[in-house]
Protein backbone atom coordinates (compact mmCIF):
# COMPACT_ATOMS: atom_id res chain seq x y z
CA UNK A 1 0.00 0.00 0.00
CA UNK A 2 0.97 3.85 -1.10
CA UNK A 3 0.12 5.18 2.59
CA UNK A 4 1.35 8.89 1.59
CA UNK A 5 -1.33 9.28 -0.72
CA UNK A 6 -3.49 8.87 2.26
CA UNK A 7 -1.64 11.40 4.40
CA UNK A 8 -2.66 15.13 5.17
CA UNK A 9 -0.19 18.28 4.61
CA UNK A 10 -0.14 18.41 8.08
CA UNK A 11 0.01 15.15 8.99
CA UNK A 12 3.02 14.19 6.09
CA UNK A 13 5.25 17.08 7.83
CA UNK A 14 5.42 15.77 11.29
CA UNK A 15 8.59 14.66 12.20
CA UNK A 16 9.93 12.11 15.09
CA UNK A 17 10.93 14.48 18.05
CA UNK A 18 14.08 13.85 18.94
CA UNK A 19 13.75 14.01 22.75
CA UNK A 20 10.97 11.42 22.29
CA UNK A 21 13.02 8.93 20.59
CA UNK A 22 15.07 9.17 23.43
CA UNK A 23 12.26 8.65 25.87
CA UNK A 24 11.31 5.68 23.89
CA UNK A 25 15.39 4.34 24.29
CA UNK A 26 15.10 5.29 28.44
CA UNK A 27 12.16 3.05 28.65
CA UNK A 28 13.46 0.13 26.48
CA UNK A 29 17.07 0.02 28.14
CA UNK A 30 18.22 -1.36 31.50
CA UNK A 31 18.20 0.87 34.82
CA UNK A 32 21.79 0.73 34.85
CA UNK A 33 21.59 3.71 31.64
CA UNK A 34 22.85 6.83 32.95
CA UNK A 35 20.65 9.41 31.16
CA UNK A 36 21.69 13.00 30.71
CA UNK A 37 19.30 13.48 27.62
CA UNK A 38 15.95 13.98 28.22
CA UNK A 39 14.30 16.90 30.03
CA UNK A 40 12.50 14.68 32.69
CA UNK A 41 12.32 16.50 36.29
CA UNK A 42 13.49 14.38 39.35
CA UNK A 43 10.23 12.54 40.81
CA UNK A 44 11.91 12.19 44.27
CA UNK A 45 10.68 16.03 44.13
CA UNK A 46 7.15 14.69 43.88
CA UNK A 47 4.95 14.62 46.73
CA UNK A 48 3.70 10.80 46.13
CA UNK A 49 5.02 8.69 47.48
CA UNK A 50 3.27 5.22 47.10
CA UNK A 51 -0.35 3.58 45.99
CA UNK A 52 -2.50 0.57 47.17
CA UNK A 53 -5.44 0.48 45.08
CA UNK A 54 -8.33 -2.17 46.33
CA UNK A 55 -9.22 -4.36 43.65
CA UNK A 56 -13.08 -5.47 44.00
CA UNK A 57 -12.93 -9.11 44.80
CA UNK A 58 -8.91 -9.41 43.76
CA UNK A 59 -5.60 -8.67 44.81
CA UNK A 60 -4.79 -5.20 45.42
CA UNK A 61 -2.51 -3.47 43.28
CA UNK A 62 0.30 -1.90 44.45
CA UNK A 63 2.98 0.94 43.56
CA UNK A 64 5.85 0.24 45.74
CA UNK A 65 8.12 3.71 45.44
CA UNK A 66 10.34 2.61 42.51
CA UNK A 67 7.41 2.06 40.66
CA UNK A 68 5.67 5.25 42.06
CA UNK A 69 8.55 7.02 40.86
CA UNK A 70 7.88 5.49 37.16
CA UNK A 71 4.47 6.13 37.52
CA UNK A 72 4.66 10.12 37.81
CA UNK A 73 7.48 10.32 35.17
CA UNK A 74 7.03 10.82 31.35
CA UNK A 75 7.40 7.77 29.21
CA UNK A 76 7.37 6.94 25.46
CA UNK A 77 4.51 8.29 23.42
CA UNK A 78 3.32 4.27 21.58
CA UNK A 79 2.22 3.84 25.07
CA UNK A 80 4.17 1.91 28.55
CA UNK A 81 6.11 -2.07 26.69
CA UNK A 82 3.81 -3.95 29.31
CA UNK A 83 0.58 -2.58 28.66
CA UNK A 84 1.31 -2.60 24.91
CA UNK A 85 2.48 -6.32 24.88
CA UNK A 86 -0.19 -7.04 26.70
CA UNK A 87 -3.12 -5.92 24.30
CA UNK A 88 -1.34 -6.87 20.93
CA UNK A 89 -1.39 -10.53 22.29
CA UNK A 90 -5.11 -9.98 23.21
CA UNK A 91 -5.88 -8.17 20.07
CA UNK A 92 -4.36 -11.27 17.83
CA UNK A 93 -5.49 -13.49 19.57
CA UNK A 94 -9.21 -12.17 19.36
CA UNK A 95 -9.09 -11.03 15.27
CA UNK A 96 -6.21 -12.83 14.57
CA UNK A 97 -5.01 -10.23 11.89
CA UNK A 98 -3.90 -10.91 8.54
CA UNK A 99 -1.69 -8.46 9.08
CA UNK A 100 0.47 -9.72 12.22
CA UNK A 101 3.52 -11.15 10.88
CA UNK A 102 5.72 -9.09 8.45
CA UNK A 103 5.00 -9.31 4.82
CA UNK A 104 6.14 -6.98 2.29
CA UNK A 105 3.01 -7.44 0.50
CA UNK A 106 0.88 -7.29 4.02
CA UNK A 107 2.91 -4.65 6.09
CA UNK A 108 2.67 -5.57 9.56
CA UNK A 109 0.45 -4.15 12.46
CA UNK A 110 1.03 -1.92 15.48
CA UNK A 111 -0.25 -0.46 17.99
CA UNK A 112 -0.25 2.39 20.17
CA UNK A 113 -2.18 3.52 23.66
CA UNK A 114 -4.43 6.65 23.39
CA UNK A 115 -6.32 8.75 25.93
CA UNK A 116 -9.46 7.06 24.89
CA UNK A 117 -10.33 6.02 21.40
CA UNK A 118 -11.36 9.61 21.00
CA UNK A 119 -8.33 10.82 20.72
CA UNK A 120 -7.26 8.39 18.83
CA UNK A 121 -10.06 9.02 16.66
CA UNK A 122 -8.91 12.79 16.54
CA UNK A 123 -5.24 11.99 15.45
CA UNK A 124 -6.44 9.63 12.60
CA UNK A 125 -8.96 12.38 11.35
CA UNK A 126 -5.50 14.84 11.43
CA UNK A 127 -3.57 12.86 9.49
CA UNK A 128 -5.93 11.13 6.82
CA UNK A 129 -8.61 14.24 6.34
CA UNK A 130 -8.31 16.95 4.41
CA UNK A 131 -10.41 20.00 3.81
CA UNK A 132 -12.50 19.47 0.78
CA UNK A 133 -11.91 15.75 1.23
CA UNK A 134 -15.16 13.06 1.02
CA UNK A 135 -15.50 11.05 3.76
CA UNK A 136 -18.40 8.52 3.94
CA UNK A 137 -19.82 7.67 6.95
CA UNK A 138 -23.28 5.65 8.34
CA UNK A 139 -25.51 8.50 10.03
CA UNK A 140 -26.53 9.18 12.47
CA UNK A 141 -23.21 8.66 13.99
CA UNK A 142 -21.48 9.37 17.35
CA UNK A 143 -21.23 13.42 17.73
CA UNK A 144 -17.99 13.22 19.42
CA UNK A 145 -16.99 11.99 15.63
CA UNK A 146 -19.04 14.66 13.89
CA UNK A 147 -17.41 16.85 16.35
CA UNK A 148 -14.07 16.02 15.38
CA UNK A 149 -14.88 15.99 11.75
CA UNK A 150 -17.00 18.71 10.84
CA UNK A 151 -14.29 21.36 11.53
CA UNK A 152 -11.68 19.89 8.95
CA UNK A 153 -13.90 21.14 6.30
CA UNK A 154 -14.45 17.85 4.65
CA UNK A 155 -17.80 16.66 2.88
CA UNK A 156 -19.47 14.02 4.99
CA UNK A 157 -21.16 11.47 2.99
CA UNK A 158 -24.04 10.13 4.86
CA UNK A 159 -24.41 6.48 3.97
CA UNK A 160 -27.70 4.32 5.10
CA UNK A 161 -27.69 2.43 8.06
CA UNK A 162 -30.40 -0.37 9.40
CA UNK A 163 -30.19 -1.88 12.78
CA UNK A 164 -27.80 -4.54 11.02
CA UNK A 165 -25.48 -1.46 10.32
CA UNK A 166 -24.14 0.16 7.35
CA UNK A 167 -25.88 -0.96 3.94
CA UNK A 168 -23.33 -1.81 1.31
CA UNK A 169 -25.67 -1.84 -1.06
CA UNK A 170 -26.05 2.17 -0.67
CA UNK A 171 -22.86 2.58 -0.49
CA UNK A 172 -22.12 0.75 -3.78
CA UNK A 173 -24.67 3.12 -5.14
CA UNK A 174 -22.58 6.42 -3.61
CA UNK A 175 -19.36 5.31 -5.04
CA UNK A 176 -20.54 4.47 -8.64
CA UNK A 177 -20.43 8.10 -8.81
CA UNK A 178 -16.26 7.48 -9.39
CA UNK A 179 -14.29 5.45 -11.47
CA UNK A 180 -12.31 3.24 -9.55
CA UNK A 181 -9.47 3.53 -11.87
CA UNK A 182 -9.24 7.66 -10.25
CA UNK A 183 -8.85 6.67 -6.71
CA UNK A 184 -5.00 6.76 -6.86
CA UNK A 185 -4.79 9.88 -9.37
CA UNK A 186 -3.15 12.89 -7.50
CA UNK A 187 -6.14 15.70 -6.78
CA UNK A 188 -8.94 12.67 -7.15
CA UNK A 189 -12.27 13.35 -5.04
CA UNK A 190 -12.73 9.46 -4.24
CA UNK A 191 -13.46 8.99 -0.76
CA UNK A 192 -9.78 7.94 1.00
CA UNK A 193 -11.63 7.31 3.84
CA UNK A 194 -14.72 5.55 5.43
CA UNK A 195 -15.68 5.09 9.41
CA UNK A 196 -17.68 2.97 10.80
CA UNK A 197 -19.22 1.98 14.28
CA UNK A 198 -19.27 -2.09 13.66
CA UNK A 199 -21.13 -3.15 17.06
CA UNK A 200 -23.74 -1.58 19.14
CA UNK A 201 -23.59 1.70 17.23
CA UNK A 202 -23.92 5.01 18.92
CA UNK A 203 -26.53 6.14 19.13
CA UNK A 204 -28.50 3.51 16.78
CA UNK A 205 -27.40 0.28 18.90
CA UNK A 206 -27.09 -1.46 15.24
CA UNK A 207 -24.35 -4.54 14.95
CA UNK A 208 -23.14 -4.79 11.49
CA UNK A 209 -23.50 -8.13 10.15
CA UNK A 210 -19.94 -10.06 8.61
CA UNK A 211 -21.50 -10.56 5.16
CA UNK A 212 -22.17 -6.65 5.38
CA UNK A 213 -18.61 -6.14 6.20
CA UNK A 214 -16.77 -8.47 3.73
CA UNK A 215 -19.04 -6.45 1.45
CA UNK A 216 -18.06 -2.69 2.84
CA UNK A 217 -14.40 -4.43 2.65
CA UNK A 218 -14.83 -5.64 -0.99
CA UNK A 219 -15.71 -2.01 -1.63
CA UNK A 220 -12.74 -0.82 0.06
CA UNK A 221 -10.45 -2.67 -2.07
CA UNK A 222 -11.87 -1.75 -5.27
CA UNK A 223 -11.87 1.52 -4.73
CA UNK A 224 -9.02 2.11 -2.34
CA UNK A 225 -10.25 3.56 1.01
CA UNK A 226 -9.18 2.71 4.16
CA UNK A 227 -11.72 1.83 6.64
CA UNK A 228 -11.82 3.21 10.24
CA UNK A 229 -13.39 1.01 12.64
CA UNK A 230 -14.55 2.41 16.05
CA UNK A 231 -15.02 -0.16 18.12
CA UNK A 232 -15.40 1.13 21.85
CA UNK A 233 -18.90 -1.49 22.08
CA UNK A 234 -16.73 -4.58 20.84
CA UNK A 235 -16.79 -6.15 24.34
CA UNK A 236 -20.85 -5.41 24.98
CA UNK A 237 -21.85 -8.27 22.78
CA UNK A 238 -24.49 -9.44 23.67
CA UNK A 239 -24.37 -13.03 22.14
CA UNK A 240 -21.31 -15.02 21.40
CA UNK A 241 -19.15 -16.31 19.02
CA UNK A 242 -18.17 -12.33 19.02
CA UNK A 243 -18.82 -10.85 15.33
CA UNK A 244 -15.45 -10.88 13.39
CA UNK A 245 -14.24 -7.45 12.80
CA UNK A 246 -12.22 -5.58 9.67
CA UNK A 247 -8.98 -6.21 11.64
CA UNK A 248 -9.73 -9.43 11.35
CA UNK A 249 -10.50 -9.56 7.71
CA UNK A 250 -7.72 -6.94 6.16
CA UNK A 251 -5.84 -8.96 4.14
CA UNK A 252 -4.42 -5.22 2.19
CA UNK A 253 -3.88 -3.56 5.87
CA UNK A 254 -6.54 -0.55 5.07
CA UNK A 255 -8.09 -0.82 8.58
CA UNK A 256 -7.14 1.59 11.24
CA UNK A 257 -8.97 0.05 14.64
CA UNK A 258 -10.20 2.22 17.71
CA UNK A 259 -10.58 0.01 21.02
CA UNK A 260 -11.45 1.24 24.44
CA UNK A 261 -11.37 0.63 27.53
CA UNK A 262 -13.95 2.99 29.01
CA UNK A 263 -17.43 0.63 29.03
CA UNK A 264 -15.06 -2.38 30.63
CA UNK A 265 -12.45 -0.83 33.00
CA UNK A 266 -13.27 2.61 33.67
CA UNK A 267 -14.10 5.61 31.45
CA UNK A 268 -12.08 7.94 33.38
CA UNK A 269 -8.88 6.56 33.54
CA UNK A 270 -8.87 7.74 29.48
CA UNK A 271 -7.40 4.55 28.11
CA UNK A 272 -7.65 3.40 24.50
CA UNK A 273 -5.80 1.92 21.70
CA UNK A 274 -5.45 2.43 18.13
CA UNK A 275 -3.88 -0.54 15.90
CA UNK A 276 -3.20 -0.61 12.44
CA UNK A 277 -1.11 -0.81 9.59
CA UNK A 278 2.56 -0.24 10.80
CA UNK A 279 3.77 3.13 8.66
CA UNK A 280 0.17 4.22 9.78
CA UNK A 281 0.13 3.94 13.65
CA UNK A 282 4.03 5.33 13.49
CA UNK A 283 2.38 8.69 11.93
CA UNK A 284 -0.73 8.80 14.75
CA UNK A 285 2.45 8.48 17.10
CA UNK A 286 4.07 11.45 16.06
CA UNK A 287 0.65 13.36 15.99
CA UNK A 288 0.64 11.97 19.89
CA UNK A 289 4.25 12.84 20.41
CA UNK A 290 3.47 16.46 19.36
CA UNK A 291 0.12 17.36 21.88
CA UNK A 292 -0.15 15.11 24.95
CA UNK A 293 2.97 13.64 24.43
CA UNK A 294 1.60 10.46 25.88
CA UNK A 295 -1.32 8.74 28.19
CA UNK A 296 -0.99 8.93 31.93
CA UNK A 297 1.87 7.09 32.79
CA UNK A 298 0.37 6.35 35.98
CA UNK A 299 -3.42 5.20 34.89
CA UNK A 300 -1.04 2.60 31.88
CA UNK A 301 0.55 1.37 35.18
CA UNK A 302 -2.51 0.63 36.91
CA UNK A 303 -4.13 -0.90 34.49
CA UNK A 304 -1.17 -3.22 33.48
CA UNK A 305 -1.01 -3.97 36.35
CA UNK A 306 -4.60 -5.14 36.93
CA UNK A 307 -4.70 -7.05 33.45
CA UNK A 308 -1.47 -9.02 34.57
CA UNK A 309 -2.73 -10.00 37.70
CA UNK A 310 -6.08 -11.09 36.03
CA UNK A 311 -4.32 -12.56 33.14
CA UNK A 312 -6.51 -13.17 29.66
CA UNK A 313 -8.55 -15.72 31.12
CA UNK A 314 -9.53 -13.02 33.72
CA UNK A 315 -10.08 -10.10 31.87
CA UNK A 316 -12.49 -12.43 29.71
CA UNK A 317 -14.12 -13.03 32.61
CA UNK A 318 -14.22 -9.71 33.80
CA UNK A 319 -16.08 -8.68 30.37
CA UNK A 320 -18.78 -11.71 30.88
CA UNK A 321 -19.90 -10.14 34.15
CA UNK A 322 -20.29 -6.96 32.38
CA UNK A 323 -22.09 -8.39 29.81
CA UNK A 324 -24.41 -9.63 31.73
CA UNK A 325 -25.04 -6.32 33.53
CA UNK A 326 -25.83 -4.67 29.84
CA UNK A 327 -27.79 -7.51 29.02
CA UNK A 328 -30.22 -7.90 31.61
CA UNK A 329 -30.27 -3.84 31.21
CA UNK A 330 -31.21 -4.34 27.90
CA UNK A 331 -33.69 -6.53 28.63
CA UNK A 332 -35.39 -3.93 31.19
CA UNK A 333 -35.49 -1.32 29.23
CA UNK A 334 -36.67 -3.65 26.25
CA UNK A 335 -39.71 -5.05 28.47
CA UNK A 336 -40.77 -1.30 29.66
CA UNK A 337 -41.12 -0.25 25.99
CA UNK A 338 -42.79 -3.27 25.10
CA UNK A 339 -45.51 -2.13 27.92
CA UNK A 340 -45.01 1.87 27.61
CA UNK A 341 -44.06 2.49 23.92
CA UNK A 342 -45.80 -0.23 21.89
CA UNK A 343 -48.44 1.98 19.85
CA UNK A 344 -46.34 5.41 19.48
CA UNK A 345 -42.38 4.28 19.38
CA UNK A 346 -40.71 1.79 16.95
CA UNK A 347 -37.06 -0.11 17.95
CA UNK A 348 -34.80 -2.89 17.32
CA UNK A 349 -33.37 -4.53 19.88
CA UNK A 350 -29.58 -3.82 20.45
CA UNK A 351 -27.48 -6.73 20.62
CA UNK A 352 -24.42 -4.83 21.35
CA UNK A 353 -23.68 -1.48 24.02
CA UNK A 354 -25.83 0.56 25.59
CA UNK A 355 -28.30 2.58 23.92
CA UNK A 356 -32.01 1.87 22.56
CA UNK A 357 -33.12 4.08 19.74
CA UNK A 358 -36.37 4.72 19.11
CA UNK A 359 -38.66 5.79 16.72
CA UNK A 360 -41.74 8.31 17.46
CA UNK A 361 -44.14 7.53 15.50
CA UNK A 362 -46.10 10.56 13.90
CA UNK A 363 -43.56 12.84 15.28
CA UNK A 364 -41.07 15.14 12.73
CA UNK A 365 -39.07 16.35 15.27
CA UNK A 366 -38.03 15.44 19.16
CA UNK A 367 -35.81 18.32 19.68
CA UNK A 368 -38.41 19.91 21.47
CA UNK A 369 -40.21 17.41 23.04
CA UNK A 370 -36.74 16.53 25.08
CA UNK A 371 -35.60 20.07 25.90
CA UNK A 372 -38.52 21.33 26.79
CA UNK A 373 -41.83 18.93 28.06
CA UNK A 374 -39.64 15.92 29.28
CA UNK A 375 -37.02 18.16 30.86
CA UNK A 376 -39.91 20.01 32.44
CA UNK A 377 -41.26 15.85 33.90
CA UNK A 378 -37.18 15.78 34.88
CA UNK A 379 -36.72 13.45 32.16
CA UNK A 380 -33.33 13.24 30.16
CA UNK A 381 -33.20 11.75 27.03
CA UNK A 382 -30.75 12.87 23.45
CA UNK A 383 -32.93 14.28 20.79
CA UNK A 384 -31.75 11.98 17.66
CA UNK A 385 -30.94 15.30 15.63
CA UNK A 386 -27.53 15.74 17.35
CA UNK A 387 -26.37 12.52 15.84
CA UNK A 388 -27.07 13.54 11.86
CA UNK A 389 -24.75 15.57 9.80
CA UNK A 390 -26.85 18.52 9.83
CA UNK A 391 -28.01 18.46 13.49
CA UNK A 392 -30.83 21.13 12.33
CA UNK A 393 -32.87 18.75 10.21
CA UNK A 394 -35.77 17.53 11.94
CA UNK A 395 -35.31 13.49 13.47
CA UNK A 396 -37.81 11.57 14.97
CA UNK A 397 -36.24 9.53 17.27
CA UNK A 398 -35.02 9.95 21.07
CA UNK A 399 -31.41 7.54 22.08
CA UNK A 400 -31.98 6.48 25.31
CA UNK A 401 -29.43 4.70 27.53
CA UNK A 402 -29.62 2.09 29.70
CA UNK A 403 -26.35 1.36 31.03
CA UNK A 404 -26.79 3.95 34.37
CA UNK A 405 -30.44 3.83 35.46
CA UNK A 406 -32.10 1.20 37.92
CA UNK A 407 -34.67 -1.21 36.40
CA UNK A 408 -37.18 1.29 38.13
CA UNK A 409 -35.87 4.43 36.67
CA UNK A 410 -36.00 2.69 33.35
CA UNK A 411 -39.69 1.83 33.61
CA UNK A 412 -40.70 5.11 34.96
CA UNK A 413 -39.15 7.48 32.57
CA UNK A 414 -41.07 5.57 29.52
CA UNK A 415 -44.24 5.75 31.25
CA UNK A 416 -43.60 9.70 31.70
CA UNK A 417 -42.39 9.95 28.49
CA UNK A 418 -46.05 7.59 27.15
CA UNK A 419 -47.47 10.43 28.96
CA UNK A 420 -45.60 13.46 27.58
CA UNK A 421 -46.16 12.31 24.51
CA UNK A 422 -49.85 11.22 24.51
CA UNK A 423 -50.10 14.54 25.60
CA UNK A 424 -48.34 16.47 22.53
CA UNK A 425 -50.41 14.29 20.28
CA UNK A 426 -53.60 15.52 21.17
N1 LIG B 1 -16.54 6.19 19.74
C1 LIG B 1 -17.81 5.99 20.09
C2 LIG B 1 -18.74 5.38 19.10
C3 LIG B 1 -18.26 6.31 21.37
O1 LIG B 1 -19.55 6.09 21.69
C4 LIG B 1 -17.35 6.86 22.30
C5 LIG B 1 -17.76 7.23 23.72
N2 LIG B 1 -19.00 7.60 23.98
C6 LIG B 1 -16.04 7.06 21.88
C7 LIG B 1 -15.66 6.70 20.61
C8 LIG B 1 -15.00 7.64 22.80
O2 LIG B 1 -14.73 6.78 23.86
P1 LIG B 1 -13.47 6.89 24.81
O3 LIG B 1 -12.67 8.10 24.37
O4 LIG B 1 -14.01 7.04 26.17
O5 LIG B 1 -12.69 5.65 24.60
Amino acid sequence: MNYARFLTAVSAARKPSPIRVLTELQQRSPPSLISLAGGSPNPNTFPFQSASIKVKGGEALVMDEPLMKRALQYSGSYGIPELLSWMKDLQKSLHNPPTTGYSPERGQMEMCVTTGSQEGLCKIFEMLVNSGDNVLLDAPTYSGTLAALQPLGCNLINVASDQHGMIPADLRKILERWDPADAQKPGSSVPRVLYTIPNGGNPTGASMTCERKQEVYELARKYDFLIIEDDPYYFLQFQKPWAPTFLSMDVDSRVLRTDSFSKILSSGLRIGFVTGPKPLVERVVLHIQASTMHTSTFTQLMVSQLLHNWGPGGFLKHIDGVIEFYRSQRNTMLSSADKWLKDVAEWHPPMAGMFLWIKLKGIKDTQQLIMERALEKEVLLVPGGVFHINSSDPCPYVRAAFSLSTPQQIDEVQHIFTDIFMYIML
